[in-house]
């Protein structure tokens, strides 16, 4: 197949790391579903911003101004990226799990809620508090063999017992599939159910609309989205945003407060008390900017691209396993875990990195019961694309590989503190 370029500039892209040799090697960066690299146009805009920003929606002075303007700005951006309906209401949280704990906080009282077993513990552990002050019950369901089959489970569940929530993963951090996000929201709809989506794989990987699918929620991660740490978003309907729990007590949250008596401001201000994080917000916002002015399509071609070639190639690697969790999943976004039989994965990606310069993730990838369900309890590797990898970094991988089945690495290395060790 042809090689493929990065689609977009990432910083670092070029960056040398040591090998166990003595000898330095591009940086061969395969863990972008844990942490992707920023755009090149998102530190071009940090660095423009830096100088500007002040406190905001509290000084009169220039500076605070142009900073409330900048951020208030940037939500308008991250709503506009996720196809955000005019009563929907954009909330700048730290990452996907601070977003869906908000939610959670949220959901009224006495409600029932809907999770699958496949979850992120972001998505999975927020519902599953033993002692919710709100009497709020979840209900885990077991994903079934296909997504028919899974889909025709959560009908069943969602007509046996009312619900005022399902939350799913718009794209698994585990496998890269998914569930059809319209098909799951056509049949909680019609059961009285909102959906919240966990975008922090999809998002990034494929844009998303609210609009379009018809979701209720959906949450997503700065960091994955090519921004760097600290800044996400939850974005959806307004309803049980402007009147549920505030997330956090404090300045800004409220409207007036005396000794008797708190009066909180409706969404978002009512979730984002203390001194936000302006500089990522806007961070956020340019990458959202970049990823929507990409040309229709160049996203979701440039991954498929990469993944089939990433999974052709692992896929002719002798004792080399990728896992899948549903054959009809809807098109999976670049994330692929294997496992290589009868070798320890955290010997393998230790081997990866120090031989070959090469970063994957392996463990079982904050997604217990999953890994548990593919055979993995034992943890598996994970290899992940995004707009900066070009083809070369995943033809480094699936020669490495192919390496270690019939060369072995040379030392047994382990992976200490996060870093490889002989
Ligand atoms: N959900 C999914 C599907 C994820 O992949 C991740 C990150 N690995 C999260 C939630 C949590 O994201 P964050 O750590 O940014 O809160």
């Amino acid at each position: 197949a042809p090689a493929v370029q990065p689609l977009l500039p990432v910083v670092g892209g070029s960056t040398t790391v040591p090998l166990v040799d003595g000898t330095q090697r591009v940086y061969a960066n395969l863990d972008y579903a844990a942490s992707a690299p920023a755009l090149q146009a998102v530190a071009d805009r940090v660095a423009e911003v830096l100088p500007l920003y002040a406190s905001v929606h509290r000084g009169a002075g220039y500076l605070s101004q142009v900073s409330t303007a900048l951020y208030e700005s940037a939500r308008q951006a991250v709503a506009r990226f996720v196809d955000a309906r005019e009563d929907d209401v954009a909330i700048i949280t730290r990452n996907t799990t601070d977003s869906l704990n908000l939610l959670a906080g949220v959901v009224p009282t006495g409600e029932r809620v809907l999770v699958l077993d496949l979850e992120h513990h972001a998505n999975l552990l927020p519902w599953l508090r033993s002692s919710d002050p709100h009497g709020r019950r979840t209900t885990i369901l077991p994903i079934a063999e296909t997504v028919a089959a899974t889909l025709e489970s959560l009908r069943a569940e969602l007509t046996a017992r009312t619900y005022a929530l399902v939350t799913v993963s718009g794209a698994s951090n585990v496998t890269g599939e998914a569930l059809p996000v319209e098909r799951v929201v056509e049949i909680a709809h019609a059961a009285g159910a909102r959906v919240a989506v966990d975008g922090a794989q999809l998002v990034p990987h494929r844009g998303f609309s609210l609009a379009r699918t018809g979701a209720d929620y959906v949450a997503f991660s700065g960091h994955k989205t090519y921004a760097p740490f600290g800044a996400g978003a939850l974005v959806g309907r307004r309803d049980w945003l402007d009147t549920g729990t505030p997330y956090l007590a404090g300045g800004g949250a409220v409207r007036d407060v005396r000794a008797d008596r708190t009066v909180w401001q409706p969404a978002p201000a009512r979730h984002e008390a203390g001194s936000p994080n302006v500089i990522g917000a806007i961070a956020l916002a340019e990458a959202c900017d970049a990823l929507a002015a990409l040309p229709a399509g160049a996203l979701v071609e440039h991954e498929r691209a990469l993944r089939d070639r990433l999974v052709a190639g692992l896929e002719r690697v002798p004792g080399v396993r990728v896992a899948s969790i549903w054959p009809d999943s809807a098109e999976p976004v670049g994330v692929v875990t294997f496992t290589v039989e009868d070798h320890d994965p955290g010997l393998v990606a230790a081997y990866l990195a120090a031989e070959h310069g090469i970063g994957v993730r392996d463990g079982r990838f904050c997604a217990h019961p999953l890994l548990s369900r593919l055979g993995a309890s034992g943890g598996a590797i994970r290899a992940s694309v995004g707009v900066g990898t070009p083809s070369e970094a995943v033809d480094r991988l699936v020669a490495a590989l192919h390496a270690y089945v019939t060369d072995g690495p040379r030392s047994r290395y382990a992976v200490e503190d996060g870093c490889w060790a002989v």
